[in-house]
């Protein structure tokens, strides 16, 4: 995991300011060392050359007081030689002759020390001569009688011959000797020669001299006591010339002796001290000004430098603090987005990848350098470089490709690469660097979108509804219509318009206020909308909610039919409740019409089974009842369906034994069925327990209708086969697979779902007669639906039919008792009647204007031994019950003059109708009627055809109650 390093930023000013210092620093350090090194350099050197100039003095006035000092000595020596000489040569001589004096000898003597010797005086005995040289050259003599002896003269040297007969006197002239002498000796610029004569010093210039030497005191008497002490030396001091200003300047002095002289002598050598060092001094400071110009200007370049150079490092830190930052934030981007880095050459061959391909594909950094690109991209390598090459071909500098590649687990992942393509000088093809991206996640997730995009848009195609979608400003984007005739223009029209121009409204409509509304709030706002259409006038109801943050999606409803409805909803109100009452009154009245003398022909029927019959009579007499029976079944058909349409049947569920109940319902058949020779299988499996709890009379109505019609369409020697099968649905519930199968004239295919419609009928019979209402696979379709099943059909033209449907039953241990078979008629012999009188007194008034039901009642009541009033219609039974006390009242719900109802209404009143059983008797068996009837005074409700049954235990209640009070 990357963790982001905490950089310090040092302040790039700081930074540079403190290296300019340092510079400074260095800079001043550098200037102080070099002036210090110069200064040393400049001292040693300046020594150095005073030292060796003081050596090179200390050498010449050495070599110039030898000299001079051998020069003397020479002159010495040479005059004492000529005495002798001469003394031996006029020794008995007349030495008076200049002959005799060798002259020539004094000549050269004279010219060989020419500076020294001023005069040179002879002594022989008696004469003396004089001899001069001037300085012309021009060679004198003189004789005289002066005696040298008695010559004083400082500067004089004297010698003796051995014998003491010659004596010479030479004058000197010194000062001239010692400076023609000195001119031999060449000391530079700067530099003079003096000569120290006995405690002074005197300059020699040209022959003269001059005694204006100014020295310092200390240094003039330093030199005197060496000097006197015969000691040789060297000193600096502070010396003026020729009154010029005081100099400090090198004394180098030799001090020599000459003969027969009494007398310090030295030659002092003198050199301006600054001359000596002024050479070097001025080369040195130029020198050392252009070092130090030179340093000056390296520094000045260094700091130059050093400022470029810290601005570029600033730059360049920056930049690759930059760099790193980038490349920190790079890692981290490539790290999150799931990314990695490659380079690859012109062969897209790799030579570099990040290392967070590790974590994208799994691969290690070499592992995927080496990868064969086939194994990478499998068969999408060929569609890759088809795309790339021709961006390389239009020399592009960037592309984008998404393809799948495989990672080192063997799972396909959807990438995104983005690549920087290079070109060398030439425009050649180089190669790149890229970015591979996994996006797998996002591309599973955008496939799913679309599927549900897809999915979405199939359902909205789908929808009845009017769909648009728009854009928050409400400029239409998108469109779902089925119909486009309940629209103002065709959808594709509105595309890119606003709502208000396409619906020609401003903003201050409904419609608009409740559009900005659901996009403000996002909430869904609803609002009618009514336009005035090609088709007429349309309503709508218009719902509108947000898609998304930028969509809204509007659905709009046709809700004309309600809104008509509830224009008209009072009239159509009233009118549905007149055609309701009628519907009602017709039923009743058609029930009636039907159930009465249904019920005088059950009654009868009934009456005669009593009377004495052969076997073969009572069975006949028992199917017309049966089949009678089914008859009022049948109108209970038609009541029923209206009943369930109406969702007022009840299922009334009672515990029984199906398998009777079964073989009831196909015996109901036997008498059809023997006549065409039919075969009425009826199969019940073990499975199927004995006693099932159900509504008994609307399963057996179910396959009243069924078994009726295999009966029915099916030819002569036909088989029907009824097959009933159980299924245990956990511990305490059946299911019961019912299966009613004919080889009877079948059903075309396509009319099977027409079938449950009510009144359809689609089999022809071969004899023509249809004989039904088409009722009957309605009732049991609807029967099937309530009971929880479905009813299904299969059929085939010619070959037969398979009705088949399955019901759920709750299984009980404990069985409820089942009623007694209110169809059964019961016998004479079981007594349930007859004499019934006698048991259960009671006075009993009929009022009844059928005159079927009449005898039939008048007949029932007669047979159980009562003797009975007869009212043929209300009012007649109002007046009896003024006259009479009954015990009990059959009173017939419609006659008439006054009906059932208006005259217990008027019975109710009277005193002798307080107390009395008034039991209704009416076909109608609408629950109002029966709620009716009780509301207004009557006791209980029978309706027609009435069991026997139910008046016998009618007379027990009534009679019980009676004994009670
Ligand atoms: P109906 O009382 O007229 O028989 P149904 O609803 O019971 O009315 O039946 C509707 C129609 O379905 C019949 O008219 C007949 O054409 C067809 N049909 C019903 N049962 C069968 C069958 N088992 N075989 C052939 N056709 C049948």
């Amino acid at each position: 995991m990357y963790s982001a390093r905490t950089s310090k930023w040092v302040r790039p000013e700081n930074r540079s300011t403190e290296k300019f210092w340092w510079l400074i620093g260095l800079s001043i350090a550098a200037i102080l060392f070099t002036a210090l090194l110069a200064f040393f350099f400049y001292r040693s050197l300046s020594n150095n050359l005073v030292e060796n100039r003081k050596h090179f003095l200390s050498k010449q006035v050495e070599l110039a007081s030898n000299e001079a000092q051998r020069n003397f000595n020479n002159l010495h020596d040479d005059l004492i030689f000529y005495a002798n000489n001469l003394d031996n040569k006029i020794s008995g001589d007349d030495a008076s002759t200049s002959v005799s004096l060798d002259e020539n000898r004094i000549r050269r003597l004279m010219n060989n020390y020419f500076h020294l010797i001023d005069t040179l005086v002879i002594e022989t005995g008696s004469a003396s001569f004089l001899y001069h040289v001037s300085p012309a050259n021009y060679f004198s003599k003189k004789s005289s009688n002066i005696k040298i002896k008695s010559i004083n003269c400082a500067d004089c040297l004297i010698a003796n011959s051995n014998k003491g007969s010659i004596k010479i006197l030479a004058k000197l002239n010194l000062k001239r000797y010692f400076a023609d002498h000195l001119v031999n000796y060449y000391l530079g610029p700067n530099s003079f020669k003096l000569i120290y004569e006995d405690g002074i010093l005197y300059q020699l210039t040209k022959g003269d001299v001059y005694p204006n030497v100014r020295l310092e005191e200390s240094v003039y008497s330093l030199l005197e006591r060496e000097i006197s002490g015969g000691l040789r030396g060297d000193y600096e001091g502070q010396l003026s010339l020729d009154s010029l200003p005081l100099k400090t300047n090198l004394l180098i002095q030799y001090p020599f002796s000459l003969v027969d002289m009494d007398k310090n002598f030295a030659f002092v050598f003198i050199q301006e001290r600054a001359s000596v060092i002024s050479g070097i001094y001025s080369t040195y400071f130029y020198l050392f000004a252009s070092l130090f110009g030179m340093l000056l200007l390296g520094i000045f370049f260094l700091s130059k430098y050093f400022k470029i150079n810290s601005e570029n490092n600033f730059l360049l830190e920056k930049k690759s603090e930059d760099l790193n930052q980038l490349l920190r934030q790079q890692t981290l981007l490539l790290q999150q987005s799931k990314g990695f880095l490659y380079y690859h050459d012109k062969n897209w061959k790799f030579y570099q990848v990040g290392e967070n391909v590790k974590d994208v594909l799994g691969y290690e950094m070499k592992e995927f350098i080496l990868k064969e690109k086939n194994e990478l991209m499998g068969d999408d390598l060929d569609a890759f470089f088809l795309a790339v090459n021709n961006e390389v071909k239009l020399k592009k500098d960037y592309y984008y490709y998404e393809t799948k590649i495989i990672r080192k687990d063997g799972e396909a992942i959807r990438v995104k690469i983005f690549e920087k393509l290079f070109y060398n000088g030439h425009g050649k093809f180089a190669g790149g660097v890229g970015i591979c991206t996994d996006i797998n996640d996002k591309y599973i997730a955008d496939q799913e979108l679309i599927r549900s995009e897809n999915r979405l848009r199939s359902v909205l195609n789908s929808l009845p509804d009017i769909i648009f979608i728009y854009n928050n400003e409400g400029d239409y984007l998108d469109y779902y219509v089925q119909n486009e005739e309940l629209l103002l223009h065709p959808p594709h029209q509105s595309l890119g318009k606003n709502i208000k121009e396409v619906l020609e409204i401003d903003d201050d409509n409904r419609v608009m206020k409740v559009f900005h509304r659901a996009v403000r709030t996002g909430k869904m706002q609803t609002e009618e909308l009514d336009l005035l259409l090609d088709i007429g006038r349309r309503y709508f109801e218009v719902r509108f909610f947000k898609l998304d943050e930028n969509r809204i999606m509007s659905v709009a409803r046709d809700i004309t039919g309600q809104k008509l409805w509830e224009k008209g909803l009072r009239e159509a109100k009233e009118a549905a409740e007149n055609s309701n009452k009628e519907k009602s009154s017709f039923l009743a009245n058609m029930s009636h019409e039907i159930r009465t003398p249904l019920n005088g022909l059950l009654g009868i029927t009934g009456l005669l089974y009593n009377t004495t019959l052969t076997s073969e009579q009572k069975n006949l007499l028992s199917i017309i009842a049966d089949s009678g029976d089914s008859l009022i079944n049948i109108v209970n058909d038609i009541l029923d369906y209206s009943k369930i349409e109406a969702g007022k049947m009840d299922l009334n569920f009672t515990s029984f034994n199906f398998r009777p109940e079964m073989e009831r319902i196909i015996n109901i058949f036997s008498g059809l069925a023997a006549e065409k020779d039919i075969l009425i299988e009826l199969e019940m499996e073990p499975s199927v327990p004995d006693k099932i709890e159900l509504d008994k009379e609307k399963l057996s109505q179910i396959f009243f209708n069924i078994i009726g019609n295999a009966v029915k369409f099916s030819p002569h020697g036909g088989k029907i086969k009824v097959l009933i099968k159980g299924e245990i649905l956990y511990a305490n519930n059946l299911i019961l697979n019912c299966n009613i199968k004919d080889d009877g004239v079948g059903i075309a295919k396509d009319k099977l779902p027409y079938l449950t419609q009510p009144f359809t009928q689609v089999s022809s019979l071969s004899n023509g007669d249809s004989k039904g209402t088409g009722l009957g696979l309605a009732i049991a379709n609807k029967l099937i639906e309530l009971m929880g099943g479905v009813l299904q059909i299969e059929s085939e033209l010619g070959v037969g039919s398979t009705f088949s449907f399955t019901l759920i039953t709750p299984i009980h241990t404990e069985i409820r008792e089942v009623a007694p078979q209110e169809n059964q008629i019961p016998t004479n012999e079981s007594g349930t009647f007859e004499n019934l009188a006698d048991g259960y007194p009671l006075k009993i008034l009929l009022a009844e204007d059928n005159e079927i039901n009449l005898k039939f009642m008048v007949m029932l009541l007669g047979q159980m031994g009562y003797e009975i009033d007869v009212a043929l219609n209300g009012l007649d039974a109002v007046n009896l019950v003024k006259e009479k006390v009954y015990d009990l009242i059959f009173m017939d719900y419609q006659m008439p003059g006054m009906n059932g109802l208006d005259a217990t209404n008027i019975i109710r009143t009277l005193p002798n109708g307080k107390a009395v059983v008034i039991i209704g008797l009416s076909a109608n068996v609408f629950k109002e009627d029966i709620e009716k009837a009780l509301n207004t005074g009557m006791d209980e409700y029978l309706t027609k055809p009435v069991k026997i049954q139910s008046i016998v235990e009618t007379i027990k209640a009534c009679s019980l109650s009676l004994s009670n009070k």
